[in-house]
């Protein structure tokens, strides 16, 4: 079969004319072969495999296209790339492998363009298209993926113990790619994963988490999750995710699968949102919920504190991780610590002063808090769900009515502590602190406007009242 059609960029005939020039046969491989035929939008980042020296192919490459743009080369893989504006062209010689059992780093041998093919992880990331010139745009596909994009199987080249265990990363890239594509994973594969979960111990953090994101990422993330848990890797990954499985049954009271429930939030925010942080707040939000789950006797099951506590949690998480400890951190401990805040709220009646207080508390991410609470509505009874988004769309009304009135999203005081200090000459002391707090909460509590001149009557009388002496004489 030939795919010219695939090859239109200029980029592709300029490799064709290096090769020529060469006598290296040369062809494009795997992700950018997959997603052409999955007519997945324009890939970007082109891997080209030569028989022979990669890198030579690039620097002729280079030398051929306009303003010869650099080329970077990484020696110790034998690869090289160039970047444009545009696209993000690889360059690797095909190679043989040969895996040692404590490492993913193996043995590399030059090798056939077959032998490269079978070092790749699926069949539908195994086929190339020629950028050779008597054969230009014809698909080399030994392991049949083409039937497997069909079929959207996920299957391995060669025997999957042996694919999995070389490289256990494999193992999440499999997923990531049943979540991404909404494909199948052949079972037989599914069992090698499940057989060698263990080995995802010898991966670093950080390239588990770039499979994790890109799960996070898709439409239906629970596809990827559903799956970790089934092949045991979950437990390794995220072990507190893990914990939230299962019912408990005492006395005939029992309480939601916290697990299943928690995939459930986290489908419904990937309808609402692309932002990879607040969909790891809604996969976090209920982690407190393991370690804090009590039976009582009269009440039934509880939870208490489990916000505070999934906070924390989620510190450790993220550092266990190695993912970032900045704002981004701190932003899903903040989701997580207010997650049921606006549920209390819109089950207590819709007060003002609550809505100024969940406004000054959650600051800028206010709306992510709301869209994090909408997704976490999963009753399946439609009046509930109606009653439950109703209430939410009330405290989003009040929220813009309270902002545009009192301004507490980023809350300046609207006296400061050289006002108050000179009101009553004082030096830096408690009662500023004491004043100043008490000006916040007139404000929360709804008893005076957020305005400087309403606050500063406030102070005074404050003051008064702590036994301080107005200064009349400035
Ligand atoms: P995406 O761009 O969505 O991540 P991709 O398939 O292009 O998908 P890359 O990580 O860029 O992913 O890998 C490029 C190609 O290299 C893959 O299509 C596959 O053929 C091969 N490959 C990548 N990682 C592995 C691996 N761990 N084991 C075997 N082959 C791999």
């Amino acid at each position: 079969m030939n795919y010219k059609e695939a090859l239109q960029l200029d980029i592709f005939s300029t490799i064709s004319k290096a090769a020529t020039e060469l006598h290296l046969e040369t062809y494009v491989i795997g992700g950018f072969v997959r997603d052409f035929l999955l007519k997945r939008g324009d890939a970007k980042d082109i891997d080209v495999v030569a028989v022979g020296s990669g890198i030579e192919l690039a620097q002729k490459v280079a030398s051929l296209l306009p303003g010869k743009p650099n080329v970077q080369i990484f020696k110790n893989y034998g690869t090289a790339m160039i970047k444009t504006k545009e696209i993000e062209v690889e360059f690797v010689g095909a190679r043989k492998e040969s895996y040692d059992r404590d490492s993913r780093n193996p043995a590399v041998e030059n090798g056939t363009l077959q032998d490269d093919q079978e070092r790749r992880d699926f069949t539908i990331n195994a086929m190339a298209l020629s950028l050779n010139e008597a054969t230009f745009g014809d698909l080399l596909d030994p392991f049949n993926g083409l039937q497997d994009l069909a079929d959207k199987r996920i299957v391995t080249p060669l025997d999957p113990d042996i694919t999995y265990s070389d490289d256990p990363l494999r193992m999440m890239r499999a997923i990531r790619f049943a979540s991404q594509l909404n494909f199948i994973i052949d079972p037989v594969s599914l069992e090698a994963i499940t057989r060698n979960a263990d080995r995802i111990e010898i991966i670093s953090k950080e390239r588990i988490v770039v499979e994790l994101n890109k799960i996070l990422s898709s439409q239906k993330p629970s596809i990827g999750f559903i799956l970790l848990e089934r092949t045991n890797l979950l437990g390794h990954i995220l072990p507190e995710l893990l914990a939230l499985k299962g019912i408990d049954e005492i006395e005939g009271q029992t309480h939601k699968d916290n697990f299943y429930h928690t995939l459930e939030v986290v489908d419904n925010i990937c309808e609402n949102t692309d932002d990879v942080w607040l969909r790891w707040a809604a996969l976090l939000h209920d982690i407190g919920k393991a370690p804090t789950k009590r039976f009582h006797k009269k009440i039934g099951w509880t939870f208490h504190g489990h916000e505070f506590v999934g906070g924390k949690m989620v510190f450790k998480l993220f550092k266990r991780l190695k993912m970032p400890l900045n704002e981004k951190v701190k932003f899903v401990q903040k989701l997580v610590m207010m997650s049921s805040r606006p549920i209390v709220l819109s089950q207590d009646g819709i007060t003002d002063s609550a809505v100024r207080r969940l406004v000054f508390d959650a600051g800028e991410h206010v709306e992510d808090l709301m869209t994090l609470c909408e997704a976490d509505i999963t009753t399946k009874n439609p009046r509930k769900f109606e009653k439950y988004h109703n209430n939410f769309k009330i405290v989003r009304e009040k929220i813009v009515e309270v902002e545009e009135r009192d301004h507490v999203r980023n809350f300046q005081p609207p006296v400061s502590g050289e006002e108050i200090m000179e009101a009553f000459n004082l030096k830096p002391s408690r009662e500023i602190g004491i004043i100043k707090h008490a000006i916040k909460e007139a404000i929360l509590e709804g008893d005076i406007p957020n305005e400087h001149e309403a606050a500063y009557a406030f102070m005074i009388a404050k003051g008064k009242e702590l036994g301080l002496v107005e200064n009349t004489t400035k």
